[in-house]
């Protein structure tokens, strides 16, 4: 057979089994029942994103095989050959929303996840922009050798890719010594081939989510995956004709894949690697993913991956901080002669010299010094030192400041790591992340219980006293400059976030302060200054030179934005926002919720319903993106009568910022615990039982004018 006659063949094979499960399932069930996959807003993303239409029962998927009847044109002809690749992902989107339908957890008897809620793929954002994770491997079939495939994904994880797991695969790489899971970054997804459809859908998805792709707009999505879903395929053992076809779907997104036996190449495309120690090589070029390697003089894996690792009571070998003991660190900026470059020092005992479980205080140091350096990137750095710890395998870090926890883990330890290890990464890091500001660095470990105390109180606490006082000083009115940063672009083609001393990148990740540095790491790089001229209107935040920034970095997509409003030239949101602001007409005011709830919220929608109606770098009045720090500053909704316009949090939230929050609106308003004024989950979620509330509580959203 011609390989189009293979992927014609496959293609059918696939609808031939969709038409089965849609008929037998209508037979059990009937045409009205419910159909639809678990957390997201896109119904059937695929079938959405591909037709604009929405699937919402088993009837309606009798529609949805038409479309893939329609897209499968035998012909020889490359073209055609894809588009019944793609009707092969259409059906086995359908196949897989019919196990939901019969089911309320079809995956529940299999490692595989199954279905990708939204909520995953938003906090994929800003790793997937940064390059933090530099591509996204999907991993498909059986592979005759598991120690080999075992290395494959290894070494993904070790270069930070996001690794999907479909069929033999997921047994065989859980059997192994692979570490799974989301942390991991390793994700078996299923045992059927059909469902590489929950891969698909993720990047079909980030497509609608940050690329605002209009819903229908074939082209315009294949477009949108090809440029920026860093995506490929490896299959592993014989090819059937269906995985045959489904490739080809997976290459009309622009996904190539790489076999590991021969088949018919497709330059670019599909490509025969039968040397599978060559098969990450083969794959990264194919896909053009070039990865920055990191090798560090210490026994153990280093890498993002290894970030979200936990080490479980069990497996400690040393713990510092916590209840046992004192442990801390600090970024201390200090001048060039007082700094000796790599000098690395361990004070006081090192974890080997007694017997398990080891607990000891710990000061870490981090003294730095550079022309460019400045007081104010400290704690941009010091932030890090939580990753860079994190990163090494068998190591675990857990807060910051004087409220530091670290576990190392047995295997760690029996790998020969010791404390001054710790030293290595810290002092590679800083040089290769902050290399234009840093010129030296040099790092203390200190154990030694006297020692740590003393300089908590000498160093560390008015280091930190000093840095909360200057922030608390740092407010909109206080600076000249403002910066813009454009990173999320890649995904988000004319999303900008204007960044002010109160008001954070709406990832929650980058700071005014981590503007300022980034700007000064790169100076043409995402985050450039914009100077504070030509105030037009304080209430609502809008200056003359920010709408030129805004204009001139979204190209024109964008020319106004108003930073403290949500009503009137809103800022745009790009898709990874920490929460979600949405008005509630009825309580004349707004919920804010956080990406990590899962329930219907008092708009009658949830965190991704919500998050669907903004995104992909356009305004939304009515709807806006935000990081979770934004809550508590005075800023919020500033135009709209600010942070008491806030009627309903879910409860984790409202815990999460109520400090601030209380001594904004204390502040403001001059009211006392305003947080417990506002309405959450455990309290009520149905729009009366909220006024309610708000009206017993006296929630002073109520006295305001009505907010439309
Ligand atoms: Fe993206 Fe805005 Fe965060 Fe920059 S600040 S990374 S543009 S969300
Ligand atoms: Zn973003």
């Amino acid at each position: 057979m011609s390989l189009f006659e293979i992927i014609y063949a496959g293609s059918n094979a696939a609808l031939g089994l969709a038409e089965q499960t849609v008929a037998s399932a209508v037979a059990e069930k009937g045409k009205d029942h419910k159909v639809a996959f678990p957390g997201t807003a896109y119904s059937l993303p695929v079938i959405f994103a591909a037709t604009g239409l929405k699937i919402n029962t088993l009837g309606d998927l009798e529609t949805a095989l038409g479309v893939v009847k329609s897209l499968i044109v035998e012909e020889e002809d490359l073209g055609k050959a894809l588009n019944a690749g793609l009707s092969t992902a259409v059906s086995a989107e359908i196949i897989e929303s019919v196990k939901y339908a019969l089911s309320d957890d079809p995956y529940a008897d299999e490692p595989g996840i199954g279905f990708v809620p939204d909520p995953i793929i938003r906090s994929l954002g800003v790793p997937l922009v940064t390059g933090d994770i530099p591509g996204i491997a999907v991993i498909l079939g059986e592979c005759d050798s598991r120690d080999e495939l075992a290395a494959i994904v290894k070494d993904y994880q070790s270069k930070g890719l996001l690794t999907f797991l479909i069929g033999k695969t997921v047994d065989q790489v859980m059997e192994s010594d692979v570490k799974v899971g989301l942390e991991f970054r390793v994700i078996p997804i299923g045992y059927d081939v059909t469902a590489v459809i929950h891969v698909v859908s993720v990047a079909i998805r980030a497509a609608l989510i940050f690329g605002a792709l209009k819903p229908g707009d074939l082209p315009g999505l294949i477009q949108y995956t090809k440029e920026r879903v860093p995506a490929f395929v490896n299959t592993f053992g014989a090819l059937n004709e269906v995985v045959v076809s489904a490739g080809a779907g997976a290459i009309a997104l622009g996904f190539p894949v790489i076999a590991d036996i021969d088949v018919p190449e497709v330059p670019g495309a599909l490509i025969a690697q039968k040397d599978r120690s060559l098969t990450v090589k083969t794959s990264l070029e194919a896909r053009g993913i070039k990865i920055k390697v990191k090798e560090l003089p210490i026994p153990v894996a280093f890498a993002a991956a290894f970030e979200g690792e936990r080490i479980r009571k069990e497996s400690v070998y040393a713990e510092f901080g916590s209840k046992r003991s004192k442990a801390w660190e600090l970024v201390n900026m200090k001048s060039m002669d007082e700094v000796e470059d790599h000098k690395i020092e361990v004070i006081g005992p090192d974890i080997d010299s007694m017997d398990p479980p080891v607990y000891l205080p710990l000061a870490m140091i981090v003294d730095v010094a550079g022309k460019n350096m400045e007081a104010d990137f400290e704690p941009v750095l010091e932030r890090r030192i939580h990753y860079f710890v994190n990163y090494i395998e068998g190591v675990m870090h857990i807060g910051q400041r004087n409220i530091a926890w670290i576990r190392i883990g047995k295997d760690a330890f029996e790998k020969g790591f010791r404390l001054k290890h710790l030293g290595e990464v810290l002092y590679a890091m800083m040089h290769e992340d902050f290399g234009t500001v840093v010129d030296k660095v040099s790092v203390k470990i200190i154990t030694d219980k006297a020692m740590v105390e003393e300089l908590e109180q000498s160093l560390a606490l008015p280091k930190y006293k000093a840095r909360d006082e200057r922030l608390a000083a740092l407010t909109d009115e206080t600076v000249d400059t403002f910066y813009s940063c454009k990173l999320c672009q890649s995904f988000a083609p004319s999303h900008v976030c204007v960044i002010t001393p109160e008001r954070l990148g709406l990832c929650g990740a980058v700071s005014w302060l981590d503007a300022k540095a980034t700007k000064e790491l790169n100076p043409v790089g995402a985050c450039q200054p914009i100077a504070k001229e030509g105030v037009e209107d304080e209430e609502k935040g809008i200056w003359t030179e920010v709408n030129k920034a805004v204009d001139e970095a979204s190209q024109g997509a964008v020319t106004r934005v108003s930073l403290y409003s949500i009503l009137e030239d809103p800022m745009t949101s790009c898709g990874c926002f920490e929460c979600i602001c949405g008005i509630v007409p009825e309580a004349n005011g707004v919920v804010v919720v956080n990406r990590e709830f899962a329930d219907v919220t008092p708009v009658g929608m949830t965190f991704g319903e919500l998050a669907s109606m903004t995104g992909g770098g356009v305004q939304t009045p009515g709807f806006m993106g935000h990081g979770r720090h934004f809550i508590g500053s005075k800023k919020f909704l500033k135009a709209e009568g600010g942070i008491a316009r806030i009627v309903w949090m879910p409860k984790d939230l409202k815990d999460d910022v109520r400090i601030r929050l209380d001594a904004a609106a204390k502040e403001l308003y001059d009211i006392d615990n305003f947080t417990d004024m506002i309405c959450d989950e455990t309290i009520a979620t149905d729009v009366e039982e909220v006024i309610n509330f708000l009206t017993e509580k006296n929630h002073p959203a109520l006295d305001k004018d009505p907010i439309m």
